[in-house]
């Protein structure tokens, strides 16, 4: 139980009396954002689409000690998949993943999670038929849709509040990564923030959750822009955020960029004292449910020197705890 910001697994826990498992899917979408004619994608993303590792069964056999792998890095080109072959993959990754959490975690309760690209980039009937292949091998406790804020239409939305009599919650995470228009421009996101916050806005008319993604210590960002991002999420009363620190994975402009010496990743200190920063500039009630990266050590090229999540989660407990500081105490 984290006592200094408000964490998932105590939310979900007040919630639903137990913790409540993702599975996360790769339903076989693409990103507008890597579509011919725009920049390439965003500079950190490695072409994964942050699919889950034990989804990625060509993966299987890298361990945390593994070295970074240059070539597995290059990034390959989304498989194109039929609408059959894409429901019946979901129901085999549910299948995998929830074998996978029973036994490693003795789970109970599940959600379904559109984790892998963007989750609502294809037209009304697809998206239909795919989140209900998926549902339909539950039951799900929330389902969960991770997407970017330039993605959500009319139709989208009224599609999901649809879902809202077949699970608990429905969620969608939306892309952020910074509210400083330079920084959007400079890593090619190509949405501005003003979309972050219509689209927030209209989830939220719908009944539909918000879960904010950041990025800390994206090049030439201070504390600063750290601190207006906060107060963009506080104006778009997200209700959880994920904080992901700066890292470097093969196969992406970041990659080259850190390469040439142009950019640094942001050391453990300094992510501690940038999540502490954070923490303090959002809203109390806001569920944190990420603070550090999980990228696997075969993809990522920085930091390699991080603890894993749960020594980096003490250490910022013990820090905030000597500094007597607290979730939203400087909104
Ligand atoms: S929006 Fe997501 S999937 Fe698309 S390019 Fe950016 S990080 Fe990659």
């Amino acid at each position: 139980m984290r006592k200094h910001w408000r964490g998932y697994a105590q939310y979900l826990e007040s919630v639903y009396s137990k913790r409540v498992y993702r599975i996360g899917l790769d339903a076989g979408f693409s990103c507008p954002n890597r579509d011919e004619g725009r920049a390439g994608g965003c500079a950190f993303c490695d072409g994964t689409g942050a699919s889950a590792m034990y989804q990625r069964s060509g993966e299987s056999s890298f361990t945390h000690a593994s070295p970074f792998d240059e070539e597995l890095s290059k990034t390959a080109p989304i498989a194109v998949l039929s609408l059959e072959q894409r429901c019946s993959s979901l129901k085999d990754q549910i299948e995998r993943g929830r074998s996978f959490l029973k036994r490693r975690y003795k789970a109970e309760l599940f959600s379904a999670y559109f984790q892998a690209w963007t989750n609502t980039y294809a037209d009304v009937a697809t998206l239909k038929a795919l989140y209900d292949a998926a549902l339909d091998e539950g039951p799900f406790t929330e389902l969960i849709i991770s997407t970017r804020p330039d993605c959500i239409t009319d139709e989208v939305l009224n599609l999901l509040k649809g879902y809202k009599s077949r699970v608990s919650k429905v969620w969608v995470e939306l892309g952020l990564q910074s509210s400083n228009p330079q920084t959007l421009k400079r890593i090619g996101r190509g949405h501005d923030a003003d979309c972050y916050i219509l689209s927030a806005k209209a989830l939220h008319s719908r009944g539909i959750g918000v879960c904010t993604h950041i990025v800390v210590g994206l090049p030439g960002e201070t504390q600063g822009d750290f601190k207006q991002t906060c107060l963009w999420i506080n104006k778009a009363e997200s209700e959880a955020v994920k904080i992901h620190n700066l890292h470097v994975c093969g196969g992406t402009r970041l990659y080259d960029w850190y390469a040439q010496g142009e950019v640094s990743v942001p050391s453990l200190r300094r992510h501690v004292e940038n999540s502490i920063w954070i923490l303090r500039h959002l809203k109390k009630d806001i569920v944190v449910e990420r603070l550090i990266c999980e990228t696997p050590n075969h993809r990522l090229v920085a930091p390699r020197t991080f603890p894993d999540k749960s020594a980096f989660l003490s250490l910022l407990e013990k820090t905030m705890e000597e500094r007597d500081v607290w979730q939203g105490d400087l909104t």
